[in-house]
């Protein structure tokens, strides 16, 4: 092949591969007082800025006029540039536009390339993690407020009051257990985070660790007067799992079921096998229900399903969409919990590949339901 045959060759591919990027990458020329306009738009430019025509002007891809600005100063001076803007729309989008002058040619025009980047993900992220902090910030403040203005109390006021001291002492012990829990939540949630990509490999038989649950429990059921009753059907087999991570999500939904059943309820914790993913989602009752979490799942995988049943208030429709974020309460409960409780079942669950639903109704108790894939036979 000549020499200009091949670099007209690698000239068609650059051009393929620049339309076929995802990023929107625009060439733009002007300067020395013409308007900038633009001389290409590969397809996502085109399609992310509705620009049709080449030749049109730079201003009807980007109408903010400190972006607009920005571009031209960079063509006039033939320099780099670096701008961040958001469109509005249905969706709104944060977008950070990257200017580099093209070498020019003997008696040529002033380009530059600009190529956008799409740092809505990013911010999104971003900002969760910001909600994140001060929500965990939040909750930590509150019971460490409440100890130094025991502390200054005890320094005081209540300086030589044996009664007072020992009732501040009990008060102050509540509080620092809560900040333990809430930081061993937090530390449990972000390990959990960390491998939630990685689908555990273990076999766990949940009817023997939902029994050792129940027992490990028992002297806080014994406490509050609620029973808990266990049942195992016959046909339920090990699940593919991390018996740890499981544990805690047992925990989690019977401790809730035991904290919000009236002294002398039943708390019934049961365990079925399902044939199919649809089987798996059966409703357990009627009334209102609704999925928290939803495998992508072959129809034919088997399933464990692991129902919590309680005779507590039950929880207002509005409410159940959000049970399962962070640090999500219902007003006017409450729970004395971290309010990460959920959270952690519902990342353990996702980790497994499984399911979590929750039926409920005012007045009517809870069920939570959480469904996870059975272990392979031979394995
Ligand atoms: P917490 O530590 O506050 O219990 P969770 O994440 O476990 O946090 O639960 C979030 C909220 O969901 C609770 O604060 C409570 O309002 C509600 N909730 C959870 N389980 C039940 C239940 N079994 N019955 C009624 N409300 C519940």
């Amino acid at each position: 092949m000549s020499e200009v045959a091949e670099r007209a060759g690698a000239g068609a591919a650059a051009q393929t591969i620049l339309e076929l990027l995802p990023e929107p990458v625009i060439l733009v020329r002007g300067g020395e007082g013409e308007a900038a306009e633009i001389a290409y738009g590969n397809q996502a430019a085109r399609e992310v800025f509705r620009i049709e025509l080449a030749g049109a002007p730079l201003g009807a891809a980007l109408r903010r006029p400190e972006v607009l600005e920005t571009i031209e100063a960079a063509l006039e001076m033939e320099a780099a540039a670096e701008v961040a803007f958001e469109t509005i729309g249905v969706q709104p989008r944060f977008w950070r536009a990257f200017a580099r002058p093209l070498a020019r040619e003997a008696g040529g025009e002033r380009r530059l390339v600009v190529v956008l980047r799409d740092e809505t993900d990013a911010r999104r992220t971003e900002r969760m993690r910001a909600d994140f902090l001060a929500n965990a910030s939040h909750e930590l403040r509150t019971p460490l407020a409440s100890l130094a203005g025991f502390v200054e109390t005890l320094r005081t006021h209540a300086k030589d009051d044996t009664e007072a001291r020992e009732k501040f002492l009990g008060i102050m012990a509540q509080q620092a257990t809560r900040m333990a829990r809430l930081v061993d939540d937090l530390l449990s949630l972000s390990r959990i985070e960390l491998n939630e990509h990685i689908a555990p490999s273990g076999k766990v038989d949940l009817a023997r660790t939902v029994q050792d649950v129940s027992d490990a429990l028992r002297p806080l059921t014994e406490e509050r007067g609620v029973s808990v009753m266990v049942r195992v059907d016959a046909e339920v087999t090990p699940v593919t799992g991390d018996r740890d991570q499981l544990v805690q999500v047992i925990q989690n939904l019977v401790d809730n079921a035991v904290k919000y059943t009236p002294r002398g309820g039943k708390v019934l914790v049961a365990l079925q096998a399902a044939a199919t993913v649809e089987a798996a989602r059966q409703p357990s009752r009627s009334g209102v229900g609704l999925s928290l979490l939803s495998p992508d799942a072959a129809e034919s995988q088997r399933y464990v399903v692991l129902r919590v049943t309680d005779e507590g208030p039950g929880i207002a429709r509005q409410h159940l969409p959000r049970l399962s974020e962070r640090f999500y309460r219902v007003e006017g409960q409450r729970s004395g919990g971290t309010g990460l409780g959920l959270a952690i079942v519902k990342h353990v669950v996702n980790r497994h590949r499984g399911g979590f639903i929750v039926e409920s109704a005012e007045g009517e108790g809870s069920t939570f339901s959480v469904y996870l894939p059975i272990a392979a036979l031979q394995s």
